[in-house]
């Protein structure tokens, strides 16, 4: 028995830790259609569905290196902020879910700054990361938007914001609403200085950060298909007692109403944002009007300029 126990056994279990070395994150399932993508192809195709076109989330990093020339940028240095300062615990602790969110993402928190060259223009973009606690914006999410705007300011360069959140992060407490008027202010610093600043909406875009600084953009850009908006559909729906039109909180129903200037595709988005800094900043290459790319939603004008 001792041989089968301390030798043989082992092997086996060598053998199948072997086998559970193969990534089982091989595949996604595209929410738009249900189709199986590979993950490799995935990655070619910045998270956009090729059978539908659906726009899957985009992490931090990947969006970042989309959108600078050649992917290169400097990353900026967020402030540090105390961690699990109202000492929170739900089913977990907030620190223990703090800890387990680091190892998922590699990042400190749900939000990564760069500054770099887009089209030969400097600019600072800060991007949130859905991965970690849904993109939820406490103070280390505050924190680092002011320091990036600020970033902006010193350099002089527009500021370029693009959450994907699903609002405050309820852990924090009254100290992550504190950080819907403090993004407020930063956003103002940008305008003072009269730099471009501008709001690229995905999917999601939700509560507080819909409440703050995603909604003082100079310009707003909503990614195709994202979900923009305050209170969830069921609450508003239970509220008013009236059935919502279909497409309710979408960039494209955004865009119908007035709250939202473009809505891209991922693919156009590098472009759209240089041409428009350009019209913002008064480059000569920019004098042509910026076309609406990609499909024109129901009612919609069939090209919007800006
Ligand atoms: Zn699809």
């Amino acid at each position: 028995m001792s041989w089968l126990a301390n030798f043989v056994r082992p092997k086996i279990r060598a053998l199948i830790g072997k086998k559970k070395e193969i990534p089982d994150n091989l595949w996604d399932k595209c929410p738009g259609c249900g189709a199986m993508l590979f993950c490799r192809e995935l990655e070619e195709n910045p998270h956009v569905c090729r059978q539908c076109g659906f726009h899957l989330k985009l992490g931090a990093e990947k969006r970042l290196k989309l959108l600078f020339d050649d992917g290169a940028y400097k990353n900026i240095a967020l402030p540090k902020v105390p961690a699990d300062p109202l000492h929170f615990r739900d089913q977990k602790r907030y620190g223990d879910r703090l800890k387990e969110a680091r190892a998922k993402t590699g990042n400190q928190d749900a939000i990564l700054a760069g500054e770099g060259g887009m089209g030969g223009i400097p600019c600072v973009i800060a991007a949130f990361d859905f991965a970690f606690m849904g993109g939820s914006m406490g103070m280390a999410v505050g924190e680092g938007l002011i320091a990036a705007a600020r970033r902006a300011v010193e350099l002089d360069a527009p500021f370029i914001a693009i959450p994907a959140s699903g609002g405050a992060r309820m852990q924090e407490g009254a100290l992550s609403l504190m950080q819907l008027p403090r993004t407020i202010i930063a956003a103002d610093e940008v305008k003072q200085a009269g730099l471009p600043y501008i709001v690229v909406l995905t999917d999601p875009t939700t509560g507080g950060v819909t409440a703050s600084f995603a909604m003082v953009g100079d310009i707003h850009i909503a990614e195709k298909g994202a979900l923009i908006g305050f209170a969830g559909a069921r609450v508003i729906q239970n509220t008013i007692r009236e059935t919502l039109p279909p497409g309710f909180q979408r960039a494209e129903y955004l865009a119908e109403h007035g709250m939202v200037d473009l809505v891209v595709e991922r693919k156009d988005l590098r472009a759209t944002l240089i041409r428009v800094l350009g019209i913002l900043l008064n480059r000569k290459e920019s004098d042509a009007p910026l076309l609406l790319s990609g499909p024109v939603p129901h009612g919609a004008r069939s090209a919007q300029r800006i």
